[in-house]
């Protein structure tokens, strides 16, 4: 990595955010979501971090190589996303609280921020240290259809929620993290349990419009999810 303290200042405040996932495979909903995320807040990049083995969910169907090259092609249109293999190099559990201690080391004080899909937020409290998560990293929680952000959270996340929560993206930028703050974005309502069952019952063609083509081409080709396996489920991805 080559952001480290030795830049401009204002990069130096400008955070580095992630979007992490499964991304088995990654779809539009994923793509637009950081694209959307990053043209609001003026990001320079997001970075997209494929998980190895996820802690609290069924593990990915395809390989961490599988998609980590559907990342690849699929960013190829996005300029600014960029694909961070690290979870994937270090194998076995992906605790997002490891990966943020990591980078934290190389990038010094920096802001880091973490996007999250309300979904995957309300599950936040089963993560793995999860109350260090703030310590490390702001959190951007982009609303998902059909999940109203404020209704019924955990406890725990509800007092998060109270203290952290800013309404001002500077924010972001004033403090390396620590800060709870909410971007709408144009939903897209697509998810890959969806593309994975779509495939495995020979309507691929059905999901055109919610992967890039060249994913699709990849699919395809490789012959992924074309074999039900039982582990698809809709649980959260929790690391
Ligand atoms: P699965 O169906 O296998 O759970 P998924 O589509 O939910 O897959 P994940 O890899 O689990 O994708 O999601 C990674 C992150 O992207 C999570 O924070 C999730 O909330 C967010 N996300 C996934 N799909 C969308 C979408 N369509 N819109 C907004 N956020 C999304
Ligand atoms: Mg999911």
């Amino acid at each position: 990595m080559t952001d480290a303290g030795q830049d401009s200042p204002r990069r130096a405040r400008e955070p580095i955010a992630l979007l992490g996932g499964t991304f088995d495979p990654v779809h539009y909903g994923h793509l637009r979501l950081a694209d959307d995320v990053r043209n609001a807040l003026g990001f320079r990049e997001v970075r997209l971090v494929p998980s190895a083995t996820p802690p609290h969910r069924a593990p990915a169907q395809a390989s961490g190589d599988d998609r980590v090259a559907m990342l690849d092609l699929a960013v190829r249109d996005f300029p600014g996303l960029v694909v961070d293999t690290r979870e994937i190099a270090r194998g076995g559990r992906s605790y997002t609280v490891d990966t943020l201690e990591r980078l934290r080391a190389e990038v010094g004080g920096r802001p880091l921020a973490l996007l999250l899909g309300a979904d995957a937020f309300r599950g936040l409290p089963s993560w793995h240290r999860f109350r260090e998560l703030f310590d490390l990293a702001h959190l951007i929680v982009v609303p998902r259809p059909g999940l109203v952000l404020e209704d019924a959270l955990p406890p725990e996340l509800a007092a998060q929620w109270r203290a952290r929560r800013v309404t001002s993206p500077e924010a972001l930028r004033a403090a390396p993290a620590g800060s709870i703050y909410v971007q709408p974005v144009t939903p897209n309502p697509i998810s890959s349990t969806q593309i994975r069952n779509a495939v495995t019952s020979g309507e691929a063609k059905s999901i055109a419009a919610l992967v890039p083509p060249q994913v699709l081409a990849y699919i395809e080709s490789h012959r992924l999810y074309s074999q039900p396996t039982g582990t698809d489920t809709h649980r959260t991805h929790a690391s």
